[in-house]
């Protein structure tokens, strides 16, 4: 099987398995895992942040993120589509008591005059205040867009002098240097809290990690507990994510080549189901139609696996574990179901 369903799926490599197994460990509860502590200074400085926390998933991360910022009763704004709204199981509502507001846009991305519309800082006894604003980046639902670094720094300064903080989603960070050449850090740097997932592009079997200033970073450390996320000798994982930051960050541009290959076999075949120039990292979203469940079983029957993300619409995500022979394979298949419906 080819396994594009997400870039989840990957296993960790012999090199990754023999870090994992000789990783320093201590109970991180009391602060005194080496290889989390080590883990988490490295992401802060990769991401330019002042502190960090290895959380269990991304979504924790996010929820732990949001919430420093957003209090019960506030309202965090981000785009339709966001994992945040439509994956995370309603844990911003449900934990935490906040709502959210949204605005639409195609590819996912930041939608800055809406923004400006909607944003009410401190709206008095009347109206929900806006305590946060959320943005992802890659955006998964948006096909793995990259925001364009002017709107978020423009972002910044909107809120600036509001008290509006901004979290950023950053599941597939690394994704969005592979593509554009520009740093983390730099992409970080407009947003207060950043999470990045070590379990999607970067291979790690597990863990996420939430950066931002000191304190709010050691709230989230006690709100992470209060969920049950406090974790004892998590060395052994954070080795493997501090393994995925070291060796699978530069191999990144290879998924996206994948992804661009397998669109362009598609397009070859119809070119109304995917536009190559619009796959920018390692996300490919199918436009099939009424079809679209019948080529998810007939691809699974020919050994790809992929995944319906909306009506009509196949996702397929390229990863460490697909190589370019299988890329080129996958997309060959999906081609020929494509041109012999
Ligand atoms: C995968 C993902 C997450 C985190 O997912 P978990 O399964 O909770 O680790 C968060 N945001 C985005 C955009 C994602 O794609």
């Amino acid at each position: 099987m080819i396994d594009l369903r997400s870039d989840t799926v990957t296993r960790p490599t012999a090199g990754m398995l023999a870090a994992m197994a000789s990783a320093e460990t201590g109970d991180d509860v009391y602060g005194e895992d080496p290889t989390v502590n080590a883990l988490e200074e490295q992401v802060a400085d990769v991401l330019g942040h002042e502190a960090a926390l290895f959380t269990v998933t991304g979504s924790m991360a996010n929820v732990l993120g949001v919430s420093v910022w957003a209090a019960p009763g506030k309202e965090v704004l981000c785009e339709a589509e966001a994992h945040i709204v439509r994956a995370e199981q309603g844990a911003h509502a449900a934990l935490n008591g906040v709502t959210t507001r949204t605005w639409s846009h195609p590819g996912g991305l930041v939608d800055l005059d809406a923004v400006g519309r909607m944003m009410v800082p401190d709206a008095g006894p009347y109206l929900v205040s806006t305590a946060a604003i959320a943005v992802e980046n890659t955006h998964n639902f948006g096909g793995g867009s990259v925001q364009p670094l002017a709107d978020l720094r423009a972002l910044r300064a909107l809120v600036s002098g509001t008290g509006v903080r901004l979290h950023l989603d950053g599941a597939r960070l690394f994704n969005a240097q592979a593509a554009t050449g520009v740093s983390v850090k730099e992409i970080s740097a407009p947003f207060d809290t950043v999470s990045i997932c070590l379990s999607k592009g970067l291979g790690a079997p597990v863990g996420s990690v939430l950066a931002g200033p000191a304190d709010a970073i050691a709230e989230a450390r006690l709100r992470r507990k209060r969920l049950g996320g406090g974790w004892r000798q998590a060395g052994v994982l954070a080795a493997a994510g501090r393994y995925a930051l070291d060796h699978h960050v530069e191999r990144l541009h290879e998924d996206h080549a994948h992804a661009r290959l397998i669109a362009e076999l598609v397009a070859d075949a119809d070119n109304a189901v995917v536009d190559p120039a619009g796959v920018e990292t390692n996300i490919i979203v199918l436009n099939v139609g009424e079809s679209a469940q019948r080529l998810v079983a007939e691809a699974r029957a020919a050994g790809v696996l992929t995944g319906m993300v909306g009506p009509g619409l196949v996702r397929l995500i390229t990863h460490l574990d697909v190589n370019t022979a299988q890329a080129r394979k996958a997309g060959e298949i999906l081609a020929d179901l494509i041109r012999t419906p």
